[in-house]
């Protein structure tokens, strides 16, 4: 990460920036910098710097990520469910009830 000499943060004119956002490219000081810890398969543990307003989206993002994967899992189940009292529903194991005359 390189930042240029006397380069100021964009929300703070009279602060040295330390950082710049991976999202948008802002250079950004100490107090606007950012950090989120982002867990990837290929390359572990990773951190990344983000200005305040691209943190709050990334961070939007990944919770309503987390609400769709919630949404899917609760169907996943209940489909399974439903396919179990289906199937087992359908069994020949109960004896059908004599119909009485
Ligand atoms: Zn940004
Ligand atoms: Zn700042």
């Amino acid at each position: 990460m390189t930042v240029p000499q006397q380069a100021r943060c964009v929300f703070h004119p009279n602060r040295v920036a330390v950082a710049k956002c991976e999202k948008c490219g802002n250079l950004i000081c100490l107090e606007c910098k950012m950090t989120r810890r982002v867990r990837r398969v290929d390359e572990g543990d990773s951190v990344y710097t983000f200005c305040p307003p691209c943190y709050q989206t990334v961070q939007k993002r990944s919770r309503r990520m987390g609400i769709i994967a919630l949404v899917v899992f609760v169907v996943v189940v209940i489909f399974m469910i439903y396919m179990f009292i289906t199937l087992t529903s359908n069994m020949p194991t109960m004896p059908e009830m004599p119909e009485i005359p």
